[in-house]
């Protein structure tokens, strides 16, 4: 079995305080409650930086300091890809795998935009990675979320092409989930037979929730999956 965390969302800026609230001491006690875990990997999926200044992913970085365990980001809306690239170069990835599992990072951020949509690119790319993995297993991740959430989320901010992406998944039953931030807010949905899980910010939540939280899963080589959202 192996623990993956996810973190989601954290705004880091040069400043301390962004939307109103301290987001590195916000994501510091995350960091710390997530050192007494154990833990295979971490994700961060998206939205590292409030601004995408380099200032603020050198101040990520040194908050993450105390993770031992292999980490892997992918970009935002909110995130400079250059300024990004620069400091997190080695935990930018396309894939990754955990045991009998496999975790596939597909790209939906539009430059200037806050909605996502997936390129006929990124689409073929990911179909590519699923038809030459070996895992058996395989969870998808992306900064966008897929479906409406049914919340006080504005879904027009959300992927707009989510049926293109349900179209490739389709062909291959090994994927099991798919994990997305964007709407900081936790959430589960179930469509087409997969999991589509929602992680909440370390910074702040967009919704009634005044917690901060991180997502927690368990895989399992057997295929089964347990989703947690720990909240502080
Ligand atoms: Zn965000």
């Amino acid at each position: 079995m192996n623990n993956l965390i996810q973190i989601s969302d954290c705004h880091i800026d040069e400043c301390e305080r962004s939307m109103g609230v301290n987001t590195h001491q916000n994501l510091e006690a995350i960091i710390e409650k997530i050192t007494t875990m154990e833990v295979d990997a971490l994700l961060i999926s998206g939205d590292l930086s409030h601004h995408g200044c380099a200032q603020s992913y050198q101040i990520l970085k040194k908050i993450l300091r105390p993770i031992e365990s292999k980490i892997f980001v992918l970009a935002g809306n909110h995130d400079d890809n250059h300024n990004l690239e620069h400091v997190f170069s080695e935990n930018l990835f396309k894939s990754f795998c955990l045991g009998s599992w496999e975790i596939i990072n597909i790209d939906s951020v539009q430059v200037g935009k806050t909605s996502g949509y997936l390129s006929e690119i990124a689409l073929s790319e990911l179909g590519y990675l699923l038809a030459k993995s070996n895992a058996k297993y395989v969870l998808v991740v992306l900064h966008h979320p897929i479906v409406p959430m049914n919340s006080t989320w504005d879904d027009d901010l959300s992927l707009e092409n989510p049926e293109a992406l349900f179209e490739v998944l389709g062909k291959y039953p090994k994927v099991q989930a798919v994990m997305f931030g964007h709407a900081h807010e936790a959430n589960e949905f179930e469509k087409y037979g997969l999991k589509i899980i929602a992680c909440p910010s370390t910074a702040k939540q967009f919704n009634f929730e005044t917690r901060i939280g991180f997502n927690h899963y368990q895989l399992h080589d057997n295929g089964k999956m347990d989703a947690r959202t720990q909240w502080i």
